[in-house]
């Protein structure tokens, strides 16, 4: 079954000299419970494809059904719930409220959701997320590394249908990426969820059941990976 469709999608940024265009037709599906990477160039276009993916931005145009609904016909608020439920995001810049705690940071998007946190669940993750010890602490007293997992149990906290994820170990060294890739398999599979990842990581591509290259602003099916 595919939870993600994405038909003719086309970004162009600007106008006149400055116009780039940053996507050109992509089409393509993926099926739930798939592992899919995104590689390319930096400037390909990559970042410009997850962003429309995840409704955060819109094409110029083209489509994006994600669980059979159309992204880009929702009112602004509706797609916000939407978003909430159903992606969970992981960018390179963290996004971590400030005023916070760690704890409070990774169930923010259950409690603006109006759900009541799985508390088994919140433990185990910041437990695996080695910040067990760090969950009443602030943001700024963390290091790099430790926000970057605290923004990567956010996105997981609400065991959302569709993982977007950006370069998400772009800051942690290779034991911590090692294991933030690890745990990000283990949801993926326990919860049946769909992952996509950019990575300039070629070892994560060997990992995934495919991959899509993205040159130039042109989405290709690159297949499969051997195990
Ligand atoms: P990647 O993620 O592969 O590095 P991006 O999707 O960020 O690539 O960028 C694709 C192209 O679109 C680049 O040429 C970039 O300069 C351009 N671009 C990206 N974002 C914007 C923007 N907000 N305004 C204008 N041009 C942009
Ligand atoms: P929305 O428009 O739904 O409020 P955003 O576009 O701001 O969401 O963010 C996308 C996703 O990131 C959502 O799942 C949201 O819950 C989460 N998010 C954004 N900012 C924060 C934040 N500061 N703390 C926790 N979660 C956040």
């Amino acid at each position: 079954m595919d939870i993600l469709t994405v038909k003719d999608l086309c970004k162009t940024y600007g106008t006149g000299d400055l116009k780039v265009d940053a996507l050109k037709n992509a089409s393509f599906s993926v099926s739930k419970g798939e592992f899919v990477v995104i590689v390319g160039p930096s400037g390909s276009g990559k970042s410009t494809l997850l962003n429309l993916l995840g409704g955060l931005d819109t094409p110029t145009s083209g489509r994006v059904f994600l669980d059979g609904k159309d992204l880009f016909t929702m009112k602004e608020k509706e797609l916000s719930v939407f978003r909430r439920r159903n992606i969970g995001f992981i960018f390179q810049a963290y996004n971590l409220v400030p005023e916070l705690n760690v704890e409070e940071n990774v169930i923010l998007p259950l409690l603006l959701d109006y759900r009541k946190p799985d508390q088994n669940y919140i433990d185990e993750l910041l437990g695996i997320l080695g910040l067990t010890d760090r969950k009443h602490h602030l943001p700024n007293q963390l290091s790099g590394g430790q926000q970057q997992r605290v923004a990567i149990g956010r996105a997981l906290a609400t065991k959302p249908a569709l993982i977007l994820a950006d370069e998400p170990t772009g800051n942690l060294d290779s034991k911590n990426s090692q294991e933030v890739i690890s745990l990000m398999k283990l949801s993926v599979e326990r919860y049946k969820q769909t992952l996509l990842m950019i990575t300039h990581n070629q070892s994560y591509a060997s990992l995934a059941d495919r991959v899509l290259g993205v040159e130039d602003g042109k989405v290709t099916d690159l297949g499969g990976t051997e195990q």
